[in-house]
Formats: C-alpha cells, sequence, structure tokens
C-alpha cells in the first residue's frame, strides 16, 4: 500500500506532500515486466499521480497524465481517482537503455522531446486539461514546470525510483511542495534553501528517514502541521461492461470490420493482466448497440 502524507506550515502558505509508492512501482514492475528504465519513468509518474490524485476533492474525481515523448519507451501514461486508486502503463516496457556517465538511469534519454498533457475529470461536463512540452524529460521537472505555467502555482517537485538488482523496486517516492499566492519572499527563500539540502527522494528513504521526518526536512525552519494521510495502491477498474462501452463508440464500421475480419475480440487491459474475449455473437449484441 502506497502512503501520503500533507503538511502545511503556520500560516498556510507552504504545502508539501510526501508519497511512498514503492509497494505502487513495484505492482506496477510485475505486471509490465518493466526494465529498470521504464519503471522508473512509470514508477515516477504514478508518484506524481497518486499525490495530484490525493488532491481531488472527490473520490469520483481523476486525473490522467500523459507523457509522450519521443525516446524509445513511448508514451508513458498514469491514472489516479480521488479514492486511492493509481494505475499506469508505458507503451514500451521492454526498452532499455544505457544509463548515464554517473550510473543513473537515462529517464530523459528514454523518453525524449514531446509533450506532457494532465487531464483533470473533476465531474462536470468538460475535463479540465493542461498541457506543456517536455522541459527535461526527468519528468520531477517537468511537473514542476507544469504547475508553474499551467496552474499558475510556484512548485517544487521531486521523484525517485531505486531498481534493485534483481529488477524489483526498491524504493519509490515523491515530494511536492507548493507556495500558495500568499507566500513571502522568505518563506520562497526558505523552501530553495531547503530543497537545497536534501539529497535525492530515495537516498532519504535509503538512508531510513520517514514520511514525516522527509516532510520535518521541507518544511524545515516553519512551524507546521501534519494535515492528513491517504493511501493509495495500484489497482484497475477495468470490467467486461467498460470494455462493451469502448467497443461500441469505435462505431458500427469498425464493428463490422472486426466481425467480418476476426469474428472475434480478445483484448487484453492496458492496466492490468485481464484479457476479455469477446465471441462472435456478443460482438453482433455490441454492433446492434452502436446502431
Ligand atoms: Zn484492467
Amino acid at each position: 500500500m502506497g502512503k501520503i502524507i500533507r503538511a502545511i506550515d503556520e500560516w498556510g502558505v507552504v504545502r508539501v506532500t510526501f508519497a511512498d509508492t514503492t509497494d505502487i512501482a513495484e505492482k506496477a514492475q510485475s505486471i509490465h515486466h518493466t526494465s529498470p528504465v521504464a519503471t522508473a519513468a512509470l514508477g515516477r509518474t504514478l508518484s506524481m499521480a497518486a499525490i495530484m490524485g490525493s488532491q481531488l476533492k472527490s473520490p469520483d474525481n481523476s486525473v490522467t497524465l500523459l507523457i509522450k515523448g519521443d525516446g524509445p519507451l513511448g508514451s508513458v501514461l498514469a491514472v489516479a481517482d480521488g479514492d486511492g486508486m493509481v494505475k499506469g502503463y508505458v507503451q514500451n516496457p521492454a526498452v532499455d537503455i544505457a544509463k548515464k556517465a554517473n550510473g543513473k538511469l537515462d529517464v530523459s534519454g528514454a523518453i525524449g522531446k514531446g509533450m506532457i498533457s494532465v487531464s483533470k475529470d473533476l465531474g462536470l461536463k468538460e475535463p479540465y486539461t493542461g498541457q506543456v512540452p517536455i522541459v527535461s524529460g526527468e519528468i520531477a521537472e517537468d511537473f514542476t514546470y507544469y504547475f508553474a505555467t499551467s496552474e499558475q502555482t510556484p512548485t517544487a517537485v521531486g521523484l525517485g525510483v531505486l531498481v534493485d538488482r534483481d529488477y524489483s523496486v526498491k524504493r519509490s517516492g515523491g515530494f511536492m511542495v507548493q507556495l500558495m499566492p500568499a507566500a513571502m519572499e522568505e518563506d520562497i527563500a526558505r523552501v530553495e534553501e531547503n530543497i537545497s539540502k536534501i539529497t535525492s527522494v530515495t537516498q532519504m528513504m535509503e538512508d531510513g528517514m520517514t514520511a514525516e521526518d522527509i516532510i520535518a526536512k521541507l518544511l524545515d525552519g516553519f512551524e507546521f502541521q501534519f494535515l492528513d494521510s491517504a493511501e493509495y495502491e495500484y489497482r484497475c477498474d477495468c470490467s467486461m461492461d467498460k470494455i462493451k462501452r469502448a467497443l461500441i463508440s469505435l462505431g458500427k464500421i469498425e464493428l463490422e470490420d472486426i466481425i467480418n475480419t476476426d469474428g472475434r475480440a480478445e483484448l487484453t487491459c492496458q492496466f492490468c493482466p485481464e484479457v476479455y474475449t469477446l465471441e462472435k455473437a456478443d460482438l453482433e449484441e455490441l454492433l446492434e448497440s452502436a446502431k
């Protein structure tokens, strides 16, 4: 179970969220059999999605993060709802590339250049969407840029995944520090100084720091209190019903084509190992609904 903790300073101008997503990234690795660099890219994106999901107002709300780069991994997608569910996938999970000269996984090289889009379904008629170019490809910097430009909230994001020798996930986590409009120069300077002093997310976790310790370090010099915590887990909400609805939305011509060429459809969920098989009679029934 991934754990997310939030804290706020006494004036309500600095908000910090920390997520331990080790179990989430580990589950994603075992489902998608990701290479180490794909595990890092997907794990970081899942952490960001879980953090953003934990800030949604209603359990039915959801947030979808899509990193559409031109690198060998292809697209990376993660979805989280306001109720503890997070899931995701990477287009080319088996792709691996050489590590950087410093021995770190080359996430930016695997992601490449392109766009990041954030879509929030808040139960309104139209989802909120924001789009920014990929500025670094290391994901945390990209979301820092997204919050500053698209949501006009000065934000610092740190995301990390430590992959073990056997490809399993040793540590995964992330933090987000957001400054509210009432933050003063000295608050901003203090936050910047605190962030400059920390090592990486995974290093702090490796050093045995708890979520509370890490938050205290990010809020060093501030009076603060812990707000709340949430549990997130890698979970999929797919169902035969949803698959059928997706098939119907393809339209009559597409469906007729499937019936005439394959005569049946076998669809694997993109987020989990579930396989849905529809025989000819099922497809013909859907064709009726599509008319
Ligand atoms: Zn599924």
